[in-house]
């Protein structure tokens, strides 16, 4: 395999020379030997940060591919950790420890086995995985990888299953009857948090959202984890449904199971069963943002920093996003703009799940006045 050196944050790694395959009229990372994607840098760099905030002691970099990620926490969000880092392809583990020696890292581990294999073996207060496609057959295992208090986070890039254009797959790896919605894109990541915290209880642990978000094709999540059958018991019931009316456009996230809708007694379109609690803590996001002057050498930089001025303010409406496109054309209105909604409604924000969507408090009456008055 040819290689070429790229740097990315403050870690410089070989990577398969993009070339090779390139050539043969292939152009997606995945036709490479060894993976290596930068279109994920965002989300490399923002878990560089949300890591520094975690300052774990040990970390499992479970699915590392060139070892990109676990080199960049220990050398830029905690340099004390141990890291282990996994691969179950062979190539893979050759080229992390070319690129763990050229970082100069120490503390390191490298294994070459299945991820369910290592996470079952080991315990952790920080555990990444990050897959190609869907993180569902390494929930279990990297839930009882990670000890009482740690954090797990997962990347997911399966948005069609999760955002309900998939609707058996849906099924399959999620075990939630999803249907499209006008605000899947929130719902997706709602389905992903219903999947961790129903495996985490078959552990008897639980999970809670500390960082959660949407980026260009993927969700990326950060879990804390917690331990205890009482805990699990109480945190399951904070699931429940998405609903929407095709008709009049009400939409809300629920507990309660209700069929008809409440505004013109329509037949509901119902996604069961989902997260309902908050997507992010205002705790952890106020400490990224307190970090982020350290890492003003980001790519990202600026465009994390937008992310998380949005995630905060965000994080303060409790309810889904509505979906100002797919309300206004039930009134058969124009679609007002956003800014002009945001302001006519006052309570209300933009969300960075969709450029065509907006949180609010207000209640639905409220929302179709200023629909109609704008
Ligand atoms: N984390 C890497 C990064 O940030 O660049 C990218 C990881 S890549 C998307 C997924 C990796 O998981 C591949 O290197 C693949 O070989 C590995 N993999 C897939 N299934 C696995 C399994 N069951 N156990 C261990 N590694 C696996």
């Amino acid at each position: 395999m040819n290689l070429r050196k790229i740097k990315e944050g403050k870690a410089e790694i070989f990577i398969p020379d993009p070339k090779d395959y390139e050539k043969q009229g292939k152009f997606d990372p995945s036709w490479a030997p060894v993976f290596y994607n930068p279109k994920m840098v965002f989300n490399r760099d923002l878990s560089v940060i949300a890591v520094s905030v975690i300052s774990p002691k040990k970390i499992v970099d479970a699915l590392s591919a060139s070892g990109i990620r676990g080199i960049r926490y220990q050398i830029e969000s905690s340099s004390s950790s141990e890291v282990i880092f996994n691969d179950k392809n062979p190539r893979s583990v050759d080229l992390i420890k070319k690129n763990v020696e050229i970082n100069d890292i120490h503390d390191a581990t490298i294994t070459n086995k299945d991820a369910n294999s290592i996470l079952f073996e080991i315990i952790s207060d920080f555990v990444d995985i990050d897959p190609f496609g869907s993180p569902s057959p390494f929930i279990l295992s990297s839930i009882n990888a990670t000890k009482n208090n740690g954090y797990v986070a997962y990347t997911a890039t399966d948005l069609s299953p999760l955002e309900g254009r998939a609707v058996k797959s849906c099924k399959r790896k999620y075990d939630v009857q999803n249907i499209k919605l006008s605000f899947s894109k929130e719902i997706g990541i709602r389905v992903l948090i219903s999947k961790i915290i129903r495996e985490a209880s078959i552990l008897e642990k639980t999970a809670i959202p500390v960082l959660s978000f949407y980026h260009d094709y993927y969700y990326r999540i950060f879990m804390k984890v917690m331990r205890g059958a009482r805990k699990a018991d109480e945190n399951l019931e904070n699931l429940g449904y998405a609903i929407e009316c095709d008709k009049c456009g009400f939409s809300s996230i629920t507990k309660e199971m209700i069929s008809k809708c409440p505004i013109c007694g329509n037949n509901l379109k119902i996604v069961s069963r989902i997260w309902t609690g908050q997507l992010n803590d205002q705790d952890f996001l106020v400490k990224i943002n307190e970090r982020l002057a350290n890492f003003k050498y980001l790519a990202n930089y600026t465009n994390i920093q937008n992310l998380i001025s949005k995630l905060i303010i965000e994080n303060k409406y409790v309810t889904n996003y509505i979906n100002l496109e797919f309300v206004a054309s039930r009134y058969r209105t124009n679609v007002p703009s956003r800014s002009k909604m945001i302001e006519c409604l006052s309570d209300a924000t933009e969300t960075h799940f969709d450029p065509k969507g907006i949180k609010t408090n207000k209640n639905f009456d409220e929302i179709i006045e200023c629909i109609k008055k704008i």
